[in-house]
């Protein structure tokens, strides 16, 4: 999980839209919940219903897209962090099943 975090906390985490735009020139259904919505990060962050259990959305900017901590409460920083990697794990594994 710490590649996909490192990922997460430099701002290289690609969304499915920013990948289908790159690779596809459109977007496609949502990988995880299958909906007919712009699969960008917001969405598949923190609005997917794929993700039921995810903390709650941060209020801080650089930790909704970064996870950065707010360093408000430790454990929910932590859980930020674990949520957004292992978005970033379930992307990869869509775009390289192989790997
Ligand atoms: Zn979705």
């Amino acid at each position: 999980m710490l590649p996909h975090a490192m990922t997460v906390v430099s701002g290289s985490f690609c969304s499915q839209a920013f990948w289908d735009g790159q690779h596809h020139g459109h977007e496609s259904p949502c990988w995880f919940c299958g909906n007919e919505v712009f699969p960008d990060f917001s969405h598949q962050a923190w609005n997917c219903p794929f993700w039921p259990d995810r903390p709650a959305t941060p209020e801080d900017i650089a930790q909704y897209h970064l996870g950065w901590p707010s360093l408000s409460d430790s454990k929910y920083d932590h859980e930020v962090l674990l949520h957004l990697a292992a978005v970033r794990r379930a992307l990869l594994e869509q775009r390289h099943p192989e790997t």
